[in-house]
């Protein structure tokens, strides 16, 4: 992710424009929270598959907003040539420590931005034969598509701008904010 900003602007409120506020993110996980537990009646507990480091704090909340027993996991990924080339080239930091093999299983990420990262997770996953795979991101850049991925469940379609907060960093700063916010 290029720099857009003067290193110097980078802890300036002022730089930072709500976009989507506390509360909205929090009615918007129950709502999503309720969903799932509607789409997915069968038994056993759903796979929530968090990408790192971005979907921590809305795993941690969409989580308690599920009412069927959930089990947590973590994947670590990089992606290379974002914005520089379409190679699209993903490379996995941190598997999987469990079989996700007949499972119903939901993809946990923070924003979807080209598709490259999830593309690439999907069928990482798919060929690892879950029950069931779905995608839910807390936002989603639809302007800046590259690769054309599924979504089943989207917080909220946001404009072509860079965002930070509530898991979202910029150079590791800002993910503790309670809101969606707008570096500017
Ligand atoms: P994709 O493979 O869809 O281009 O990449 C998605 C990843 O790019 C996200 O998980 C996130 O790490 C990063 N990303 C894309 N847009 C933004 C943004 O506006 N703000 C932040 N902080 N990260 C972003």
């Amino acid at each position: 992710m290029s720099n857009p900003l003067p290193l110097t602007t980078l802890r300036d409120p002022a730089t930072l424009r709500v976009l989507i506020s506390a509360e909205r993110i929090q009615q918007r996980i129950a709502e999503i929270g309720q969903q799932i537990d509607e789409d997915l009646p069968g038994q056993g507990p759903v796979y929530l598959i968090g990408i790192l480091k971005g979907s921590f704090i809305f795993m941690a909340d969409l989580a308690r907003a599920i009412r069927r027993s959930a089990r947590i996991e973590f994947m670590g990924v990089s992606s290379y040539g974002r914005g520089k080339s379409s190679s699209g080239e993903v490379r996995v930091l941190k598997d999987l420590d469990v079989s996700i093999a007949g499972s119903d299983v939901i993809i946990v990420e923070d924003i979807v931005d080209s598709g490259i990262t999830l593309t690439y997770l999907k069928s990482l996953l798919e060929a690892r034969q879950p029950r069931s795979l779905r995608i839910v991101t807390l936002l989603d850049k639809p302007e800046r598509r590259v690769r054309p991925v599924h979504v089943d469940y989207v917080g909220f379609q946001i404009p072509d701008e860079f965002v930070v907060g509530y898991g979202l960093d910029f150079a590791e700063d800002y993910r503790n904010l309670k809101e969606v916010c707008i570096l500017e």
